[in-house]
């Protein structure tokens, strides 16, 4: 395998199963019916998804300023999940892709350098979500280091009229199945 050490090579190499490593770093928006409705935003730094709970959920209009709760990392296996996450496991309830795509990062970057700096800027090319993004780690005395803003930049993309429609429709409800998620889910 081009002289890599077999351990570092197999550790490089996706679980069996999952997504292979896409060329571009990748996002997704999880629509999780837990306690509470929330929205999971997942982004791919370092061969991760790292990950925040957005209560409102994104938005297209650059008014909106959304609470971001950092959550644990998940595996990247995670971004295609779907399904109901049984009873008794955290987050039980049904989880559904609201949206997904991929991240343009600004030139030179892989979204680390700004991650490590709690400011992220980054352009997303999805089906509801595109255009220019912030998220932005919030500072001061009443923060837990958890709380981040996602806010839409203004550019083409941004809709000033945006209202988030639930991917979770009924038929979809319906087709979905108890599954037991590739992580703890959050
Ligand atoms: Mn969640």
């Amino acid at each position: 395998m081009n002289g890599i050490p077999r351990m570092t090579a197999r550790r490089a190499l996706p679980p069996a199963g999952s997504t292979p490593m896409s060329a571009k770093p990748i996002f997704v928006v999880h629509e999780h019916h837990a306690s509470r409705r929330h929205f999971d935003l997942r982004l791919e730094i370092a061969g991760v998804l790292k990950s925040w709970a957005v209560p409102k959920g994104p938005s297209l209009n650059p008014a909106d300023k959304r609470l971001a709760v950092l959550v644990d990392d998940h595996l990247m296996e995670y971004a295609k999940y779907e399904g109901i996450i049984p009873a008794g496991g955290y987050g039980a309830g049904p989880v559904v892709i609201w949206d997904e795509g991929w991240i343009e990062w600004p030139e030179g970057s892989g979204g680390e350098a700004q991650w490590d700096a709690g400011s992220l800027k980054f352009v997303l090319h999805g089906t509801r979500l595109r255009g220019a993004f912030a998220l932005v780690k919030m500072k001061g005395p009443k923060t837990t280091g958890k709380e981040w803003l996602l806010m839409k930049k203004r550019d083409e993309a941004a809709d000033d009229r945006f209202s988030l429609e639930s991917a979770l429709t009924p038929d979809r409800k319906a087709s979905l199945k108890e599954r037991v998620p590739p992580c703890e889910a959050s």
